[in-house]
């Protein structure tokens, strides 16, 4: 069967799933995005997404192709018509397609923002990098100053993921001012002596929806949270350490920049956050 894609009001197969050259998502990166997880054909967290995704397009004055009541049930229908079962659903809102290419942006009244969303088969419950854990290099930060604003410009992270591949790790640590910001697509934590730290909120990290909801269990869990900036050294003498995102859930680092973290294997924290995470969001996906 091949893909179905939504594409401005239409499910259509992918290859015929269209945008114009002139769409500003294409040319100038004027886009936000959000990708949701799917498990057992049900969303995880739609409601979080569906309120960082609003305030995304609210902070850059786009004005919304969609209601959220509208965007829920197109999730539910692009799920059926490609029988997805687990993985991900990938969703982009551009500035639309205005006749000329200049930087001011056009008048939304005359030019509606586009929409597309797609998905993406992956396994997220049982994952092999939970057993293994990953290995991150740190390198300077280099991405613009609103990168709570869920935007398209991945260039970057882009560029730091490939610096992480030829050295043979999986990711990158962003360090900005001598302090871990955040991974390339997720959020970074230490724990040292049974508390989770983390960098606070700002606007010089993505506020994850996934940080927010593995927070709220660890203190349900009466685990101590701490949201501070730690630095790569704080990191490397840490007990655990870990990221998180909507697709990998809560993922254990074993090394960074070459040093062993902890014992070298996934902690014991991270394992039971992951397992927290992974039952109560399949309890409350919808
Ligand atoms: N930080 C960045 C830069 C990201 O790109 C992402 C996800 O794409 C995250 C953090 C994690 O956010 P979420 O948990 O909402 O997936």
């Amino acid at each position: 069967m091949s893909q179905i894609v939504y594409v401005n009001g239409d499910f259509v197969p992918a290859a015929e799933a269209k945008v114009s050259v002139f769409d500003r998502g294409f040319l100038m990166a004027d886009a936000v995005y959000e990708v949701t997880s799917v498990i057992g054909g049900k969303i995880i967290d739609f409601d979080g997404h569906a309120t960082r995704l609003q305030r995304s397009m609210s902070e850059l004055e786009m004005v919304s192709p969609v209601t959220m009541d509208e965007l829920l049930q197109i999730h539910r229908d692009i799920i059926e018509k490609n029988n997805l079962v687990e993985g991900g659903i990938y969703l982009q809102i551009t500035r639309g397609a205005p006749d000329v290419r200049d930087f001011a942006w056009p008048d939304p009244e005359e030019v509606p923002c586009g929409i597309v969303l797609f998905t993406f088969d992956k396994p997220l419950v049982d994952s092999k990098v939970m057993d293994e854990g990953i290995k991150v290099i740190s390198i300077a930060d280099e991405r613009w100053g609103r990168r709570d604003i869920k935007t398209t410009q991945l260039l970057y992270p882009s560029f730091a993921k490939m610096q992480a591949k030829k050295k043979g790790c999986q990711d990158a640590w962003l360090v900005e001012d001598g302090f871990v910001t955040e991974g390339t697509a997720n959020n970074a934590y230490i724990v040292k002596n049974g508390t989770i730290i983390t960098r606070q909120l700002g606007n010089d990290i993505l506020h994850g929806i996934t940080r927010a909801a593995i927070l709220r269990f660890a203190l349900e869990a009466q685990m101590k949270v701490e949201e501070r900036p730690f630095t790569i050294a704080e990191a490397q003498e840490a007990d655990e350490a870990f990221v998180t995102s909507a697709t990998g859930f809560a993922q254990p680092v074993i090394e960074i920049d070459g040093a062993q973290i902890g014992t070298g294997i996934p902690g014991d924290i991270s394992k039971r956050l992951r397992e927290i995470y992974t039952e109560e969001m399949i309890k409350a996906a919808i």
